[in-house]
């Protein structure tokens, strides 16, 4: 019934509307009273390092997502979604707050997050939500201020690569909803099994193949070493079919078991009789590169297996599905979600756009909304520094440095005619080059503002040496 209200578009929106980033600051609506009903759980799952294409449900040939099936069911699924790095840090804090990384500034191992930012779970216990995150990636952590706004925060210390299993979750999310009983939630996951070295239990690592996948590739061994760590790009020449194979057979059985697993968590909810009423998000903060490009693992391109990501929306009383194609952003969430739940977002007269990603709620009502271009933004020293905008069935990349040795290089793709981007046409087409770097440096400068001056690493050098040691710094 709640969704049939918001059908009728009686969603009370009150966010940053459809305003074009680059132009002047949007007005901001006087908000709407709250109307949200008891008991609306708010319920994000972002699994870590999942790519679009990976999913049953975007085209992958293996079952790898029968598990969602009941999910999606009820859901809205967007085809085009797009993460706006291509890692966790500035990913995630997007997903939280609504703003570009260029905005929140979240760019780097060990940067914290501003306690200026209002994030979502701010905002949402504010308006009387119990708030709590599970994060199996030790880049989300309190340390580095992710928990701003939630009651409990739950995260993993240590090796990145040593996470736990996204099975946990059921028994934290179980105890957790023992503990607040009826009060409304909202939960934030981060499972991190889609994340190498790809980790699955080993009474599920038959689930997808009825074998356990092979172990030719070795992550962070082998060539995928000697590419990425040492920059020895003719380590390529010994990346064969059998080795290809095998990162692909680990990364989809990761897959399998994370979506099962994400399954579950939502029929222990149908279960516990939150489901139905619940406004769920399932998505990804970034892919995975599987030799793509001639890489592996993220963080090292701004090409679209880093950066399409699925996404799923279900909004309180959904029991339909349907698919939107429409290019959206991962800082559109934040917006969307508080437009569905009429929770006004605030901002001091005069001040800059509060929030960069807007309410896709149209959408979701089978309302047009005008297209924008993205902006894609890395700044990992060693990785890749480089800016990206996509723009309808265009698509350019800056690149300033990266691991390959290149430096000040530019590509252009047309992703309508070649989605995999593996032909560059920037020297075929130097008026779209010449064109699509203008909006590149308007958007970023829009979306760069005054904040810049706020946002700064607060880590201790002793932090850095530890991140470091854990392999993330290099
Ligand atoms: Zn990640």
């Amino acid at each position: 019934m709640w969704f049939a209200a918001l059908l009728a578009g009686c969603s009370g929106s009150s966010g940053p509307t459809a305003a074009d980033p680059v132009g002047p600051p949007a007005p901001i609506v006087a908000p709407a009273p709250p109307v949200v009903p008891e008991g609306v759980d708010v319920v994000f799952v972002v699994l870590d390092t999942l790519r679009a294409d990976a999913l049953t449900q975007y085209g992958a040939a293996r079952p790898t997502s029968p598990n969602l099936s009941d999910f999606v069911r009820t859901a809205t699924r967007f085809d085009a979604a797009y993460a706006p790095a291509p890692w966790t840090v500035p990913s995630t804090a997007t997903i939280l707050t609504g703003l570009h990384p260029l905005r929140h500034g979240m760019r780097h191992v060990g940067d914290v997050m501003p306690a200026t930012i209002e994030t979502l779970a701010e905002r949402l216990a504010g308006a009387g939500w119990r708030t709590a995150a599970y994060s199996h990636n030790t880049n989300v952590s309190k340390k580095t201020g992710y928990d701003q706004g939630f009651q409990s925060f739950t995260s993993t210390d240590g090796d990145i690569f040593a996470y736990p299993n996204a099975g946990v979750l059921r028994k934290e999310v179980g105890a957790w909803f023992t503990q607040v009983g009826a009060a409304r939630s909202f939960l934030y996951l981060q499972p991190m099994n889609c994340h190498g070295p790809y980790r699955v239990p080993k009474s599920r690592s038959a689930t997808l193949l009825g074998r356990s996948p092979s172990r030719a590739f070795a992550y962070y061994q082998g060539p995928m070493r000697a590419i990425l760590r040492k920059g020895d790009l003719s380590a390529r020449a010994q990346v064969n079919a059998r080795y290809t194979a095998s990162l692909r057979e680990q990364y989809d059985t990761a897959v399998r078991y994370a979506t099962d697993e994400v399954g579950k968590l939502f029929a222990d909810l149908e279960a516990r009789g939150r489901y139905d009423n619940a406004l769920i998000v399932l998505t990804a903060d970034h892919g995975e590169e599987l030799f793509d490009h001639g890489g592996f693992s993220h963080g090292y391109s701004l090409h679209d297996e880093l950066l399409h990501v699925p996404l799923w929306v279900k909004l309180p009383g959904q029991r339909r599905a349907s698919i939107v194609g429409d290019t959206v952003s991962l800082a559109d969430l934040v917006p969307t979600v508080l437009d569905a739940l009429a929770v006004p977002i605030v901002a001091p007269l005069g001040a800059p756009p509060p929030l960069d990603g807007r309410s896709l709620t149209p959408l979701l009502r089978g309302e047009p909304l005008p297209a924008r271009p993205l902006l894609f933004d890395v700044d990992w020293k060693r990785r890749a520094v480089a800016q990206g905008v996509q723009d309808g069935a265009w698509k350019l990349i800056d690149i300033r440095q990266n691991y390959e040795g290149l430096s000040d290089v530019t590509r252009l793709y047309d992703h309508a005619a070649d989605p995999d981007e593996q032909h560059d046409l920037s020297e075929a087409q130097p008026a779209k080059v010449a064109e699509l770097q203008v909006l590149l440096t308007t958007l970023a400068k829009a979306a760069t503002g005054e904040e810049k001056g706020a946002l700064q690493n607060v880590l201790s050098e002793m932090d850095q040496a530890q991140l470091e040691a854990l392999g993330y710094l290099e």
